[in-house]
């Protein structure tokens, strides 16, 4: 290009999708522009306006450059820029100092939506001494993942990439939307889109009636909540009318026979009331989904939010595994990774997150250690709790990396109160002056995608791809570039051997005999997919099938075949409270500009998305004298907040959205308006899901109200 103009090709992270893109730099090395790849096998030229208008985000003003020490009172908004060196080294003293005075596990370490270094941040902790790894994990993701392990051994993936010359013919998509949104677990929407755009049948179960459920060939209008009951429905025809694959069947499953007694009970008659799709839909939607093979599952945290958040993730690798699509061409798959380049997934080698590193005893003390069978780590809602309870004790330091739990947990109120009164010690490390910040004893600029350099391991797919650092602004440091220093000035070398980052990422390549240099100029390396890894290796399952009847949730004294329960909140749970909560509220569907509380400081990104809607059916709207684009309260039995009505006719006129994680960085601190449209905050915090701790954010029940007092 002219004048030392240069395009780089590296990988987004502006979500989990990790397209490729390319990156536009001006003779200055200024990033000028971000556009998709359009050789990318990942992504395919699909780009999504978080990651076009990242430049805004790395140059944005408001930027933090420089560690920050608090000067005045907490949330005074009093600071002191000081340097790295004092940074942490204050930070290493005060953890070093709490680890010997009350033990490490009352040091706790926070983390957002998964970040590309998850491996880091739990084996930081664990290193430590401590348990309490707390992360939003029981809400998003980790349910179905936990699920999939005990049901078949691994976490079957969409075959959506064509990858054994077969793309899938039937895809069902259930509590999640990606074609419209962007990307969600490593998987990118462009091509979910694509592989749609292929496949004979679509079947699209959400309770809206979104642009990707109007191209579906069937769209299953569900009731907000009752998911497992529809699956079950499912599967209640399917092996009724014998539509399974009863060869896969005898020689991989267990259970079978008890799980057909099980599902006779539940026709589509039975679901009918309780999901609200037609009985005649539903017999239609099986037949289709047994009858159209290979067929591939696209499922999402619309699941997760829900105290069935388990069992239906159990339903679905039953529906999966009953009609024969496990890891076949087009089917549900467990990638083959790249030989000779080290799994930094925890998903893919556990001991990555450094569990090793923890005594039984230390494990033991985790803050809510028992109470859930299958939560992942340290359960976030108990943790905060125990912050203010002091039960079964209080943590004195906790270390909040790229992640904003006032806004995307359930216990704003409760982490507020945590962090102005009751910790000790509080570190943030993020690229902006969050609310949580704002109450933070020290916070540390965290470096951004195009600031770093990485070995992108897509567990979820089949490849690893490099990331290149393009930019550096300030003194922003990489959050993993942090963690090793501490690492080292506290004694944890055993667990971080590598002397900086740029070693370790050579150490996952060394097997490879390539550097990272190499790598990066490579940029993409592919695993050599093989099929049918069963026929030959069975399923890493106690019994070595996959356990339609779990022998591990028997163990652990839960229903080994899913059961549906009916939402708490619902009117039909709860007629005595209809009267005054008469519409079912959901909340949390993605918003594409925005990923989660991320995104709102950026001009382009507001003006497409400039206020926190309430999406709205226009008869209800107005029978309810609602405006387009006034505000409106939602109140529940838990609280009320404020928001702009949007109307929506693709929603039932019974059901209402509530966006999530809406903040407005541009009103004074400490605050910045995180209460005023916070879903989270209306559903209460006594529901949850028995097995994974899993909260109830998808089916609530409110009112509607106009007006601004
Ligand atoms: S979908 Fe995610 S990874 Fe892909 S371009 Fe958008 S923000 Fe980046």
């Amino acid at each position: 290009m002219a004048n030392g103009e240069r395009v780089v090709r590296t990988s987004c992270r502006g979500c989990h999708g990790i397209c490729q893109v390319l990156v536009h730099l001006d003779a200055q090395g200024r990033v000028t522009e971000i556009k998709g790849d359009p050789e990318s096998p990942t992504s395919r030229g699909y780009i999504c306006c978080k990651g076009r208008y990242a430049p805004e985000l790395l140059y944005h003003p408001d930027r933090l450059l420089r560690p920050l020490r608090r000067k005045g009172p907490r949330g005074s908004g009093r600071w002191e820029a000081i340097g790295w060196e004092e940074a942490l080294s204050q930070m290493a003293g005060v953890l070093d100092r709490i680890r010997r005075e009350s033990g490490p596990e009352y040091i706790a370490l926070c983390q957002g939506t998964g970040r590309p270094y998850t491996e880091f941040t739990s084996r930081f902790i664990h290193a430590l001494g401590s348990p309490n790894f707390v992360s939003p994990g029981h809400n998003c993701f980790l349910p179905r993942t936990i699920a999939s392990d005990i049901t078949v051994g691994w976490l079957p993936q969409p075959d959506i990439y064509g990858s054994g010359g077969q793309m899938p013919d039937c895809i069902l998509q259930i509590g999640q939307n990606s074609p419209a949104f962007g990307s969600a677990d490593g998987i990118c929407g462009g091509m979910i889109r694509r592989a749609m755009d292929s496949a004979r049948e679509v079947i699209v179960v959400d309770p809206r009636r979104t642009p990707t459920a109007r191209t579906a060939t069937h769209h299953l209008q569900i009731r907000p909540g009752t998911d497992c009951a529809l699956v079950l429905a499912m599967l209640h025809v399917i092996l009724g009318e014998g539509l399974y694959d009863s060869d896969f069947v005898e020689r991989h499953c267990t259970g079978f026979r008890e799980l057909q007694a099980h599902v006779a009970g539940f026709a589509p008659e039975w679901a009918e009331p309780i999901t609200q799709i037609p009985a005649e839909q539903i017999r239609a939607a099986a037949r289709v989904f047994a009858g159209t093979r290979p067929a591939c599952v696209l499922w999402g945290n619309g699941l997760d939010m829900s105290i069935n958040a388990f069992q239906v993730a159990r339903s679905i690798l039953l529906l999966i595994a009953v009609t024969g699509n496990l890891d076949v061409p087009g089917g549900m798959v467990r990638w083959v990774p790249p030989d000779g380049i080290r799994p930094k997934s925890p998903l893919v080698d556990p001991s990555i997150r450094g569990d090793q590193f923890l005594t039984g005893g230390q494990k033991a003390r985790m803050i809510g250690a028992g109470r859930f069978p299958f939560t992942p780590g340290c359960h976030q809602p108990t943790f905060w709790q125990s912050c203010v309870t002091g039960k079964p004790y209080r943590p004195r330091a906790v270390w909040l990396v790229g992640t904003n739990p006032m806004l995307t947990g359930t216990r704003g109120d409760l982490i507020e109160e945590a962090l102005l009164r009751h910790i000790e010690f509080s570190v943030v490390s993020d690229f902006f002056m969050t609310p949580e910040a704002e109450l933070a004893d020290l916070v540390l600029p965290a470096a951004h995608w195009l600031e770093q350099e990485d070995v992108v391991y897509l567990h979820k797919i089949w490849c690893v791809i490099a990331r290149h650092k393009l930019a550096h602004q300030g003194e922003v440091r990489d959050d993993r570039d942090v963690m090793l220093d501490l690492a080292h000035r506290l004694g944890l070398e055993k667990a971080f051997p590598w002397p900086d980052r740029h070693a370790y990422l050579n150490w996952l390549l060394e097997p490879s005999g390539i550097t990272f240099e190499d790598f990066a100029a490579l940029g993409f390396v592919r695993g050599e997919m093989r099929y049918r890894k069963h026929e030959k290796e069975g399923f890493p399952t106690p019994s070595g099938r996959v356990e339609l009847l779990s022998s591990i949730m028997t163990r652990a004294g839960r229903p080994p075949l899913p059961v549906f329960v009916e939402p708490p909140l619902s009117p039909q749970e709860r007629p005595d409270l209809a009267g005054d909560y008469p519409l079912t509220l959901i909340s949390g569907c993605k918003i594409l500009p925005f990923f989660h509380s991320e995104g709102r400081h950026l001009p382009s990104l507001r003006r497409m998305h400039p206020n926190p809607r309430v999406d709205v059916h226009p008869d209800t709207a107005t029978r309810l004298s609602l405006l387009a684009g006034k505000e409106a309260w939602v109140t529940t039995p838990h609280g009320r907040a404020q928001f702009i009505v949007h109307l929506d006719s693709s929603l039932q006129p019974s059901v209402v959205h509530a966006e999530h994680a809406w903040w407005f960085p541009e009103e004074p601190g400490p605050d910045h308006g995180w209460r005023r449209s916070n879903a989270n905050l209306l559903f209460g915090h006594d529901n949850f899901d028995p097995d994974s701790g899993a909260e109830l954010l998808k089916s609530g029940i409110c009112r509607l109200e106009p007006g601004t007092a």
